[in-house]
Formats: structure tokens, C-alpha cells, sequence
């Protein structure tokens, strides 16, 4: 059950990325730039990045993919540091609402949208 997980502490390696993020953000002035509006628009740009990878094929470069994730996270850390949050947190929120739209019993195994359950 996720709510036991609710208690999260943010972990080590996290707490390096998020640090070493806000230096690397300090460093060039570019806060300035970062709107919720600009980094949803980066994160899209950045999906679209991974996904034109698989554009022709299901075969990638793992490296590569590697990579457009990484700048994907990237921007959904700042975005969750724009808003106060940190991402784990945010996945594990969320997390609770879709255990309730989505019950063991029901979606099981199933790709069917909860709606239609
Ligand atoms: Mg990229």
C-alpha cells in the first residue's frame, strides 16, 4: 500500500542531484529563466527528444536514451523544485490517487483505462 510509503525521505543520491542541480542553475543565472511555464514546455521538448529515437523502430541506442531521460528528470526536478516538492514525493502522491482508480482486483494485468474498468 502506498500510504505506508508516504513518509518519504528524500535519499542521499537524490539529495546530490538536487543540490548539484541548484549549483549548476546558480552558477549560470539561469533560474531567471526557469517559469513553471518554460520547464513544462522543456519537459515536453525533451519527451519529444526520447521519443524521436524510437521514431523509426523499436531498436535505440541505450545511451541515447539514456541520456533524453535524463534531461526529461532534469527538468521535472526543477519543476518540482519550482513548486515547492520534490519528485519522489510527487510520484508517491499521485501514486495514491491511482491505486484508487486502479484496484488489484480489478486492473490486474488489464491496460484498460479506469474508466472503462
Ligand atoms: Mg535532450
Amino acid at each position: 500500500m502506498v500510504k505506508s510509503c508516504l513518509r518519504y525521505t528524500i535519499t542521499m543520491d537524490e539529495e546530490l542531484a538536487l543540490q548539484a542541480l541548484k549549483r549548476f542553475i546558480a552558477d549560470r543565472d539561469w533560474g531567471q529563466f526557469h517559469t513553471e511555464e518554460n520547464l513544462a514546455k522543456s519537459i515536453s521538448v525533451e519527451a519529444a527528444e526520447l521519443l524521436e529515437i524510437f521514431q523509426w523502430g523499436n531498436i535505440a541506442d541505450p545511451n541515447r536514451v539514456k541520456e533524453e531521460v535524463a534531461d526529461v528528470l532534469t527538468y521535472c526536478y526543477l519543476l518540482a523544485m519550482k513548486l515547492g516538492t520534490n519528485p519522489s514525493n510527487l510520484v508517491l502522491e499521485k501514486l495514491q490517487e491511482t491505486e484508487i482508480k486502479y484496484p488489484v482486483e480489478e486492473a490486474k494485468g488489464r491496460s484498460t483505462k479506469y474508466d472503462q474498468l
